[in-house]
């Protein structure tokens, strides 16, 4: 069964071929600069046998239609024949408000629903819906399935997806908490419950997400209780160019003493803050090597960016009463030592030990990183969204 997930961004389109049968990566590809003056297509291919291809094509792309008509013709021209082959198509679709706890096969209501949560995530739901729609006209005969970046927080009890503010906003407007990279979070616990082989409703995990977007969640038997972005992914933790969580009073401040219009504050506040806004870099590796040159301003940024994450571990560990494992993962949570020391720093009390060869070994695989006297397990499991949306895809559809 190939299946073929889809991630659609305003102004580009990611896309994975896969076997889900052979777990064969057939192709993977990106569409960028959508609607700009000149796009690109990149596509790698996996062949069967050897030689993989990386195929890179510079070209004006109007619009969706069109970046999605050039993707078929780079997948038609040698990984598969025709789009026949193509069994099903998962979405990554990000924000499911609180109609969707599971991934579901898209009809007409499901593309209302989907359209109905847009004030909830402006930016993202209508590069989403796009996807599905021209989806549905270049593949007539192919089913499509949604997978929500919010629905593996749907399980948040009340008190903790409630905000504090008067209750008729949740009421008329649902305004909660709702969380985000929900498809990274389940797959990474699942991978961690079978690596240490305890069952996933047996087993209570702190999963830190940590990349260009940060974010963590608290997983009671599977069931995340607690996550760190909110109604919007610009909450809770630092990250590259977002701010995380601040007192929310700094937009009156910026509005009042600056006269900054909410355009201005919403830029400063998701694309000029986190480690961009203290130091003036948003890679973590560029942020080290200054760091090494003596950067007091980097250094800074990566003392408040690891502080962060360590009270967070800590206000999950009080969340869960009981931890079984930590699991670090995406760009930087699977790549970078020092940031997951630092985080880990000093809760040698609170049974978390990281053995610092292990912590330093360079591998893609999923690891442990904790000393043998470690009470809670930290892991390193690189994440793999499309393969959990191109599973959840295969389960729909056979249903
Ligand atoms: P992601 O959003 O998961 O793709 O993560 C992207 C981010 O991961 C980049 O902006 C970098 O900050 C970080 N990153 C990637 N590779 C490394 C590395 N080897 N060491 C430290 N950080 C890294």
């Amino acid at each position: 069964m190939n299946i073929l997930v889809i991630n659609c961004g305003s102004s580009s389109l990611k896309y994975q071929l896969r076997n889900i049968n052979t777990q064969r990566v057939m192709a993977s590809g990106v569409v960028e600069r959508i609607g700009e003056s000149m796009g690109q297509i990149t596509q790698r291919s996996f062949p069967d046998k050897w030689p993989d291809t990386k195929d890179t094509e510079e070209l004006p792309i109007l619009n969706h239609e069109a970046a999605m008509k050039l993707m078929v013709s780079k997948l038609t021209n040698g990984v598969i024949q025709s789009p026949h082959e193509i069994d099903a198509i998962g979405h990554r679709v990000v924000q499911g408000g609180e109609s969707f706890s599971h991934p579901v096969l898209v009809d007409e209501n499901v593309m209302n629903t989907i359209k109905d949560n847009i004030p909830l995530a402006p930016l993202h739901n209508p590069a989403n819906l796009i996807g599905l729609e021209q989806a549905m006209i270049l593949f007539p005969e192919t089913p499509n399935v949604a997978v929500f970046d919010t629905e593996f927080h749907q399980t948040l009890p009340r008190h903790a997806y409630m905000y504090p503010v008067p209750k008729i906003f949740y009421e008329q407007f649902k305004v909660r908490k709702y969380g985000f990279h929900g498809t990274s979070h389940k797959y990474v616990s699942k991978t961690a419950s079978v690596f240490i082989g305890q069952k996933i409703e047996e087993t209570s995990l702190i999963t830190v997400h940590l990349g260009n977007g940060c974010s963590m969640a608290a997983i009671k038997n599977g069931k995340c209780i607690e996550t760190s972005m909110g109604l919007t992914p610009l909450a809770g933790l630092m990250m590259g160019t977002r701010c995380g969580d601040i007192d929310p009073a700094f937009h009156i401040f910026l509005a009042k003493n600056k006269g900054l219009p909410l355009s201005e504050i919403d830029i400063l506040l998701n694309k000029s803050s986190g480690l961009l806004g203290i130091c003036r870099k948003n890679d973590m590796r560029d942020i080290h090597e200054a760091r090494l040159h003596g950067d007091d301003d980097a250094q800074l940024a990566f003392e408040m960016f690891t502080y962060r994450v360590k009270a967070t571990i800590g206000a999950y560990l009080a969340i869960l009463g009981s931890v079984n494992a930590i699991v670090f993962t995406a760009g930087i949570g699977e790549n970078d030592p020092d940031v997951r020391s630092m985080a880990c720093d000093g809760l040698e009390n609170f049974g978390i030990n990281i053995d610092p060869t292990k912590n330093n070994e360079k591998t893609a695989e999923a690891r442990y990183i904790n000393t043998e006297q470690s009470r809670i397990k930290v892991l390193v499991v690189p994440t793999n969204e499309e393969l959990e949306i191109a599973k959840a895809t295969a389960e729909v559809v056979n249903d």
